[in-house]
């Protein structure tokens, strides 16, 4: 039986973190089994962001590429390709943004919440506020079905969908196809700081990579209650981070519950959870980066070229079909 086709991606602005590992790449591990899994390395998109700094963008792509295999992501059954070696997403991008309106794109809430976060007031890069657009263009044209990820991609999904739903109408088609988000079950994991969401970009996340003693210190700087002074002090875990991580990462959550019990009740110190999680934490990350440090830049830069290449082979089916129903001079 023909498997389902699957699309994710990153944006290759930084190492990848806690809030990557719960929110989308335990599913891609797990999926990848069932689906054929296309995994992108979205350095075009991290562009519209940080077009300033092209070079920083192209050294990360290969340290993700190494986060995927060290978190068990496997290439023989996973195509992992560089969405910049893949023209013909910028071809169906630039397609698609005639049928999507500035001001929809403007309500996008990600794209606004993100909009709000750096800063951008009137100067928002054109290329920043659609790339939602260049988004939906990733996930048609590998006719992908299903995007596992975090619930910031929600917006995302409906878009691609409302330009699926255009598109076929409008050429009188039904070559593309509507996906569905694969949520897991913490789609967003809060930073460190207690910001709303864990981000390369805000340098408020504990990465898959981060040395011992730097995950150590990460968690204890990990904002709790502010008002719970002393030990015998009754301690709120509304908002309180730690144990936000232990909901996330302890595997016995009857154990969670009964530290949150006494948490609240009082006579449990900041210290002790903050121990209590970094032991799991290191647990669990110690596999991982031992795995990082196995791989070579020269056998990753050869994956990634045997990805592109199977990603073109699909890549110009669908441009084929797109053209034919477009119409398009060729
Ligand atoms: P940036 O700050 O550069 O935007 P990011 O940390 O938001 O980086 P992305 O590359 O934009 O990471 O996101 C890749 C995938 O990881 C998306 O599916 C996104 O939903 C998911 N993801 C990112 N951060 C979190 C988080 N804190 N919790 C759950 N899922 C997350
Ligand atoms: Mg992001």
């Amino acid at each position: 039986m023909q498997k389902k086709r699957m699309l994710t991606g990153d944006r290759p602005t930084g190492p990848l973190h806690l809030g990557h590992y719960i929110g989308s790449l335990q599913n891609r591990v797990k999926l990848q089994e069932t689906y054929e899994q296309y995994v992108m390395i979205a350095d075009g998109q991290a562009l519209t962001d940080h077009f300033m700094h092209p070079k920083e963008i192209a050294k990360h792509v290969v340290e993700l590429a190494k986060d995927y295999l060290s978190i068990g992501i496997n290439p023989a059954q996973t195509t992992i390709l560089v969405q910049s070696q893949i023209p013909e997403i910028a071809e169906l991008t630039l397609y698609y943004l005639n049928l999507v309106s500035v001001s929809k794109l403007e309500r996008n809430p990600t794209v606004k919440y993100e909009i709000a976060q750096k800063g951008y007031t009137s100067n928002i890069p054109a290329g920043f506020l659609c790339y939602p657009v260049n988004q939906a263009a990733d996930i048609t044209l590998f006719q992908a079905e299903y995007v596992p990820g975090g619930s910031d991609q929600l917006p995302m999904i409906e878009q691609t969908n409302a330009i699926v739903k255009r598109f076929n109408k409008l050429y009188n088609t039904h070559i593309l196809k509507e996906c569905q988000i694969i949520l897991s079950h913490m789609p967003r994991l809060v930073g460190i700081d207690g910001k709303a969401k864990a981000s390369k970009s805000l340098g408020n996340a504990i990465s898959l990579s981060d040395r011992p003693e730097v995950i150590k210190q990460k968690v204890f700087q990990m904002y709790t209650d502010p008002k719970h002074g002393k030990v015998s002090d009754p301690g709120c875990i509304e908002g309180n981070v730690v144990f936000a991580y232990l909901d996330a990462f302890h595997p016995d959550k009857e154990t969670v519950e009964a530290l949150k019990c006494h948490y609240s009740k009082g006579g449990l110190g900041d210290v002790t959870l903050k121990n209590m999680l970094n032991d799991h934490l290191q647990c669990l990350l110690a596999p991982i980066r031992e795995k990082r440090e196995t791989l070579s830049t020269h056998a990753i830069r050869e994956m990634l070229y045997d990805g592109n290449q199977r990603a073109r082979q699909l890549a110009s089916v669908t441009m084929g079909m797109v053209r034919d129903a477009m119409g398009i001079y060729q």
